[in-house]
């Protein structure tokens, strides 16, 4: 990518403004959560010749056939988890860790999990490179949630479900929000925020998304 109209390659201040104005250009205006995606550099997250598009706006290929998301989705379901300071947060889908180190910045504490063991192996590399020691990663089935750590103030799931899994919703604290990707595999999925009441869950459904699917078990590598 070159600086626009020049032939000079683009500056790290140059892709910084381009990586933060197409995020504004999408929706994603909640300064917290811009800062947070301004100190985590997503190039560190994609692997390969696919590095070098790690900066614009598209899901890019990761290992075990997954993806990391667009930078826009990224922001935008951070931006509906609403994440306080003291929250403890779970996200279901580690893939490239990306996601849970912007979840670090905002949160106290995140737990995140993943049903491939070499995703969550290379992610906790970069976590342990980036100095990320609030987060914990898991290789796990992410569907039953994560008894042990749970309730939790926020659960993101970056893998589409054809419901809300139960067992994630009943880990939910009073007052808590889950952002999921809800809908069949393929097609086009709704993004779902579920906010837990005192009574009941109250669903809201926020925009077309496309996720790979949430699946059983625990992956081959
Ligand atoms: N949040 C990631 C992108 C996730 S891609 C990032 O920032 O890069 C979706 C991930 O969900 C994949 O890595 C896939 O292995 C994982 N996944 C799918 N089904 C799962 C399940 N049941 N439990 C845990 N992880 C699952």
């Amino acid at each position: 990518m070159t600086a626009a109209g020049g032939d000079q390659p683009e500056t790290v201040a140059e892709r910084k403004m381009r990586f933060l104005f197409g995020l504004r250009s999408k929706g994603v205006t909640d300064a917290r959560v811009l800062t947070a995606m301004e100190r985590v550099d997503r190039g560190l997250f994609v692997r390969g010749h696919f590095a070098e598009r790690a900066y614009d706006d598209m899901p890019l290929p990761i290992a075990c056939g997954q993806t990391i998301s667009q930078p826009s989705v990224v922001g935008l379901m951070t931006q509906a988890l609403s994440v306080e300071p003291r929250d403890t947060v779970l996200e279901v889908g580690t893939g490239s860790g990306y996601q849970a180190a912007i979840l670090s910045h905002l949160a106290r504490r995140v737990y995140t999990v993943d049903r491939h063991k070499r995703l969550v192996r290379e992610a906790q590399g970069v976590f342990q490179e980036l100095g990320l020691v609030n987060i914990t990663a898991f290789s796990a089935d992410g569907s039953f949630g994560l008894p042990d750590q749970a309730p939790f103030d926020r659960i993101i799931v970056t893998a589409a479900a054809e419901d809300p899994p139960g067992p994630l919703l009943a880990q939910l604290k009073i007052g808590g929000i889950m952002v999921v990707p809800v809908g069949q595999s393929d097609t086009v999925q709704s993004l779902i925020k579920v906010t837990r009441g005192q009574t009941g869950y109250d669903y809201e459904e926020l925009r077309p998304v496309r996720f790979v699917p949430l699946v059983e078990g625990m992956g081959t590598e």
